[in-house]
């Protein structure tokens, strides 16, 4: 493919963004032992942050965004991988200082790259994404952590959102009784569908929390730090853990050692980004396994390359619900 399409942002010299439908051709990516054909991306929060430039998350320019993609080598220099492979990648900073997945042809490190779980196809692994993979370690934290089902409830904050839905439907499927918070009543019958057996109002965790609360869940998967975490944490039992993921609410912690040092309750912090090699595919064989594919359809949508701007921006604004693949040649 001597020619193909790509979405880049690029600056100007009063660091002004612009994000353009491009031509590119090979010469134009960056270095890399591994060339890919990319059929599926997705939008994640980060992709949102990167093409509205709400926060920085574009280290170089020109950029091409994205950080999840799917799809078959067409030529390697990696003893890893051979034309024709059908390969996933999240993360490893793609997208954010790597040219990413907005590409019909993407250029990357044969170390970022691990082949495509058995059972599942390659649009089902972007429904999954670095937002469901991401779910999957906090799951693989949590148990790591002692939590198990019978332990009590689980707690899964941003519900509504990508990382929120895997988990739900995950958790679900391995027993967990799991309690929603979402700020999106109307998504109700969603969370139930997908496993929910509470919901809860994320009004009750966004406020300022109190060091110690009453005792209300044994795990939490969160994707939203600040104060929903600091309630989150308030509110574990004895011994608990709360796997720390996300900051759609906010960075800062506004907390106390209570909950540490008087319920000995575990604070688990979850990259992606980074995640080693074995934890990845430990993850991803997980999600082949624990995640219902019916659900996994049930939370994803899928948009063309043309679209994937928009979506990007739904994103940040919190109006997408579940997960959104991008069909980079649709
Ligand atoms: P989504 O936008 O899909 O979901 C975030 C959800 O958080 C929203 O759907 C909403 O859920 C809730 N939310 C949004 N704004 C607020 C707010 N102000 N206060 C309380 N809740 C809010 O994003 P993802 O699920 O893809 O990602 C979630 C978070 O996890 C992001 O911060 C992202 O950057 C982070 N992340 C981190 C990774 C890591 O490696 N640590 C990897 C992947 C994601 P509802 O409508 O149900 O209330």
């Amino acid at each position: 493919m001597d020619q193909f399409k790509a979405i880049v942002i690029d600056r100007d010299e009063d660091k002004k963004q612009s994000v353009e439908i491009k031509t590119l051709t090979q010469a134009d990516l960056m270095e890399g032992d591994v060339t890919v054909k990319v059929a599926y991306s997705t939008v994640n929060f980060k992709d949102g942050l990167a093409i509205t430039g709400k926060s920085p998350v574009v280290r170089r320019w020109p950029m091409v965004p994205g950080i999840d993609m799917a799809g078959t080598v067409l030529s390697s220099d990696n003893p890893d991988f051979k034309p024709g492979d059908e390969v996933v990648l999240n993360g490893w900073g793609v997208g954010e200082t790597h040219m990413g997945a907005y590409s019909q042809v993407a250029r990357v490190k044969g170390d970022w790259l691990i082949h495509k779980p058995e059972g599942l196809t390659p649009a089902q692994c972007m429904g999954i994404g670095t937002a469901g993979y991401t779910s999957m370690l906090c799951v693989l934290a949590l148990e790591e952590a002692g939590v198990t089902p019978d332990k009590g409830p689980v707690l899964v904050t941003g519900a509504a959102g990508g990382v929120g839905s895997v988990a739900i439907a995950i958790l679900s499927k391995l027993g967990y009784h799991v309690i929603a918070s979402t700020g999106r009543q109307e998504e109700g019958d969603y969370l139930k569908a997908l496993g929910a057996a509470e919901l809860i109002d994320r009004e009750e965790l966004s406020g300022p929390a109190r060091p110690l609360n009453k005792e209300r869940w044994a795990g939490v998967v969160d994707a939203v730090g600040s104060h929903t975490l600091a309630n989150a944490l308030s509110m574990t039992q004895y011994g608990g853990a709360v796997a720390a993921c996300g900051l759609a609410q906010g960075m800062d912690l506004p907390s106390s050692v209570a909950p540490f040092i008087l319920r000995g309750v575990k604070l688990l912090g979850i990259d992606s980004v980074m995640a080693p090699k074995e934890r990845r595919m430990e993850a991803w064989s997980r999600l082949a396994k624990d995640l219902d594919i019916g659900k996994l359809e049930s939370l994803t949508k899928t948009v063309g390359f043309d679209q994937a701007m928009d979506a990007a921006k739904d994103i940040v604004d919190g109006k997408i619900r579940g997960r959104v693949i991008v069909d980079i040649n649709g």
